[in-house]
């Protein structure tokens, strides 16, 4: 099983359809899209060497050209690594050495810093950009045969930050993509070869996910010409392709139904809001279903568990009338037709309807483990079920609703920030005794991250503007705290652990008191 099967029967099915489109005009069709695969595999077996399960990275933004390499890489029987562009050059070496990545595509942008990686991880030996002098040699290679591969074969490895701040790589099989595939026709859409997807969001990350059940029906796969996900072009995108369906974060959302070209815009190709990864309120929800109509499903899902836990299906949003819309709205929906989900208490046991516990699952879309992590495998993954490490609880009619993310993750702008990273950042500053570090929930960018710092020496003050400096050294931009507070000590309980929950509850008494969505007073560096 391999899914770059599918751009090849699309390639012979319908060779002079589109397949792939740069902002408003066609890239390649799908006999185009084929071609380009099969002959870029055989470059990558045959001019770089590269042999079946050999893992490729891919650093670039949303461009044609990723599509292009992804079912290359995976057309040739290797795995394929697709790392967040906008990871710190650090954040990205971790990875490729972390995976064993023996070639990286980028694009022109990334080019740079990810080619001074070659000698620095140890397994890297070449870098080929994309598109490209040597991208076009490959490019026009004679094309390869599909390497056959086995359900249980890694297919993906899906870096997501860890609880200690290092990244993991989901590992997914040709088996979890099948699976998510199929599960995304039973529970959200049927799939038309007319229908778009467009890719708003990372390619890296769930956005690319969902682009797989779109390339297995051969429906088009858009990518907005500034590769992200600006009103005006989701805009455009909805006036000139049809059936446009695209995943998007909850802040992102929010942009889009403020923004008067979206509001005021042909909406009449929209297929599907795909909406998840981050509470959604339900007054913006409200907001968006005024806008958009019963067009929007939400999903509930991890890269451990590819975008499958629960959905809220259209039908879901559109049942306004029931007496229990308001609370079905403010879950994350129900069980997907492929998996078993818990509510779980301490010692693994099924909680009763309404008790809060860990969310745990089970099925075949759950990924086979860790990336060369066998401890956090055997933490995430016990007695078949998969750790969610969210917590929350089912109702009567097996809605689930999230009650807390444990693990203390912020969500901001729609990107996953582990505290524990900044606060070690942050902790490299010699003048920081001690560093905690929690998100406040911000109208913009869903949670904002507020830095609780304990000066080393109290005589010495401390520049917001040197901590800024140290984290934009060290982590990417969008992880840096907003705000910066000064304090003499971290409340602690028995044990001496840090108890977040009293400076969260700190942050929103004074947000409480400033207004909503102002800042507090005593704020430092945003
Ligand atoms: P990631 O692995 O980066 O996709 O992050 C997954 C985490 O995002 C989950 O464990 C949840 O904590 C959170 N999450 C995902 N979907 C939702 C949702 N629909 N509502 C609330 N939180 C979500």
């Amino acid at each position: 099983m391999n899914p770059a099967v599918w751009v090849q029967r699309h390639g012979k099915r319908r060779p002079d359809e589109a397949a792939l489109a740069d902002g408003d005009r066609v890239h390649a069709t799908w006999g185009v899209f084929a071609g380009r695969v099969s002959a870029v595999a055989a470059g990558l077996r045959n001019e770089l060497g590269l042999v079946p399960g050999d893992r490729v990275a891919i650093v670039m933004r949303n461009r044609p050209e990723y599509l292009e390499a992804l079912y290359a890489i995976w057309h040739a029987g290797l795995v394929a690594v697709p790392v967040n562009a906008r990871l710190h050059p650090d954040e990205i070496r971790y990875i490729l050495t972390n995976c064993g990545a023996r070639l990286v595509v980028a694009d022109d942008q990334h080019a740079g810093d990810v080619g001074s990686l070659i000698g620095s991880v140890e397994s890297l030996e070449a870098l080929l950009v994309a598109p490209g002098e040597r991208w076009q040699r490959l490019a026009g290679s004679s094309p390869m045969d599909l390497a056959e591969r086995r359900p249980e074969d890694p297919a993906w490895l899906f870096y997501t930050s860890g609880t200690t701040g290092r990244p993991k790589g989901a590992t997914l099989t040709n088996r979890n993509l099948l699976v998510m595939s199929l599960s995304y026709f039973a529970d959200i859409d049927w799939i038309s070869p007319r229908d778009s997807i467009l890719h708003a969001g990372p390619l890296s990350h769930g956005a690319g996910l969902y682009g797989l059940p779109h390339v297995a029906r051969g429906a088009l796969s858009v990518i907005p010409a500034s590769g992200g996900a600006d009103p005006d072009e989701v805009s455009a995108a909805l006036a000139r392709w049809q059936g446009v369906s695209f995943f998007a974060a909850p802040t992102m959302i929010k942009r889009l139904v403020e923004s008067r070209s979206v509001v005021d815009g042909d909406l009449s190709g929209l297929k599907t809001i795909i909406y998840g990864g981050a509470p959604m309120y339900l007054a913006d929800l409200e907001d968006a279903l005024e806008v958009f109509g019963p067009r929007l499903a939400q999903i509930y899902g991890q890269g451990e568990t590819p975008m499958t836990i629960t959905a809220l299906s259209k039908e879901d949003h559109a049942e306004r009338g029931d007496a229990r819309w308001t609370q079905r709205m403010q879950s994350v929906g129900t069980a997907r037709t492929d998996v078993s989900v818990r509510v779980t208490g301490e010692q693994g046991e099924e909680l009763p309807v309404g008790e809060v516990g860990e969310v745990t699952v089970r099925g075949d879309v759950v990924m086979a483990g860790y990336w060369n992590d066998p401890e956090a495998t055997a933490d995430a993954l016990r007695g078949g079920w998969l750790y969610t490490g969210d917590l929350g609880s089912f109702d009567a009619d097996g809605y689930l609703t999230l009650r807390d993310r444990s693990k203390d993750l912020i969500i901001s702008g729609g990107m996953n920030i582990y505290p524990r990273e900044v606060e070690e950042t942050l902790l490299r500053h010699g003048g920081v005794r001690s560093a905690c570090v929690v998100g406040r929930p911000d109208a913009k960018w869903g949670e904002a991250v507020v830095a609780f710092i304990v000066p080393a020496d109290t005589d010495a003050p401390l520049s917001t503007d040197e901590l800024e400096r140290v984290c934009l050294e060290h982590v990417a931009r969008y992880k840096r705290p907003k705000e910066y507070r000064f304090v003499e000590s971290l409340p602690t309980n028995n044990y001496g652990k840090v108890v977040k929950r009293e400076l969260r509850d700190r942050l929103l008494r004074d947000q409480g008191r400033a207004g909503p969505d102002r800042d507090p007073p005593a704020a430092g560096a945003g």
